[in-house]
């Protein structure tokens, strides 16, 4: 088997090539080519962490496998992230454990490069004004993500807790872009595309405070219990996800489907948008990308990855 170390990662992937293996395996998605297998979490009622397995099969890319790991709040005592996770693939023509990558930054990376394909196919033409709600490990490579796909000339930023926001800032300098921090308010009258990351457990960004055209990446919930939005906000707009059944049950649409103001129905596959066969946006005033994450996601991205260390040496190869 191939081993790649998380230490490797990041001179190996780029964000242009998770945005690539993500759309691929969305598109797969859709045709009916990949599937994930149903996602196991738990509580382990152990240093408060939430740990599991999401896996799949991706039938095109030959992309056999799952991620194991999850959420350890309290890791900044170890100095660590918050988020551990390593991918599994394995052959699927036999059966054999095929390859061991660190999965930290590849979530990261996956995880951006979804709601960076829900800003390609759902974000109003000429947007301008990226708002961000969050400011954790995970918000600096959203803003990343999504600059690479929009033209936006300033950023607006908002966290529940505002000691954080200097993340956003920097990143925001980084990528040569004005930063402010607003209140949510104004966040959502002046964005034309809004990412919400954040851990909460009640909504953020309510309906009265956001004036379309708007496109809203909802990438921070993705657990029971877990809200980022107002349910009255996701019953006005057009709804997408990564995956229908995960976004009603444990994504952001669970709480509007809960309430019954929208349906299975009403929530439509991004990769359906990504191969043709749904218009998108059309003349939505607002639309809401859930990303759940799914195990495909990651499948994809250590796929490429792996491949990417082979041809550059860097892959360790084990006995097992
Ligand atoms: P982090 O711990 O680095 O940052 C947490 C963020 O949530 C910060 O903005 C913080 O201010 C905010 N926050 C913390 N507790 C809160 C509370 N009780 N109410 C409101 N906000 C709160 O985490 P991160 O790595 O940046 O991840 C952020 C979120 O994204 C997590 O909930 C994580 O589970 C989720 N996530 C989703 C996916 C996906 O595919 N959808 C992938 C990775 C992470």
């Amino acid at each position: 088997m191939w081993v790649v170390p998380e230490s490797e990662i990041a001179g190996l992937m780029t964000a242009e090539a998770a945005f690539d293996a993500v759309e691929a395996v969305f598109a797969a998605m859709a045709r009916g080519d990949a599937y994930n297998f149903p996602v196991v979490r738990e509580a382990i009622g152990y240093e408060d962490a939430l740990y599991g397995f999401k896996g799949g099969f991706d039938r095109s890319a030959l992309n056999l496998g799952l991620k194991a790991g999850g959420y350890w709040p309290n890791n900044q005592k170890h100095g660590l992230i918050n988020h551990q996770s390593t991918v599994f693939l394995f052959d699927p023509d036999t059966g054999r454990v095929a390859a061991a990558v660190g999965g930290n930054l590849l979530t990261a990376l996956r995880t951006a490069a979804a709601s960076a394909v829900s800003i390609r196919h759902l974000a109003p033409e000429g947007a301008r004004v990226l708002g961000l709600i969050g400011a954790g490990h995970q918000s600096a490579f959203q803003m990343q993500a999504a600059a690479r796909i929009a033209d936006f000339d300033r950023v607006l930023g908002w966290n529940p807790h505002p000691e954080m926001l200097g993340r956003l800032a920097d990143t925001a300098a980084e990528l040569g872009l004005p930063f402010e921090a607003v209140e949510l308010p104004r966040l959502g009258a002046e964005a034309d595309v809004i990412i919400s990351i954040t851990s909460a457990f009640e909504p953020l960004l309510m309906n009265g405070q956001v004036k379309g055209p708007t496109h809203i990446a909802a990438m921070g919930t993705d657990t029971k219990g877990k809200q980022e939005l107002d349910p009255a906000l996701v019953a006005r707009a057009r709804l997408f996800t990564d995956e229908v059944a995960q976004s009603v049950s444990i994504g952001e649409f669970q709480h509007a489907a809960a309430q019954k103001t929208i349906s299975d129905e009403d929530v439509t596959a991004i990769g359906r948008v990504v191969i043709g066969k749904h218009e998108g946006r059309g003349d939505a005033e607002i639309t809401i990308f859930d990303g759940t994450g799914v195990g495909l996601q990651d499948l994809a991205v250590a796929g490429a990855v792996v491949e990417l260390a082979k041809q550059q040496g860097k892959a360790i190869e084990v006995a097992i």
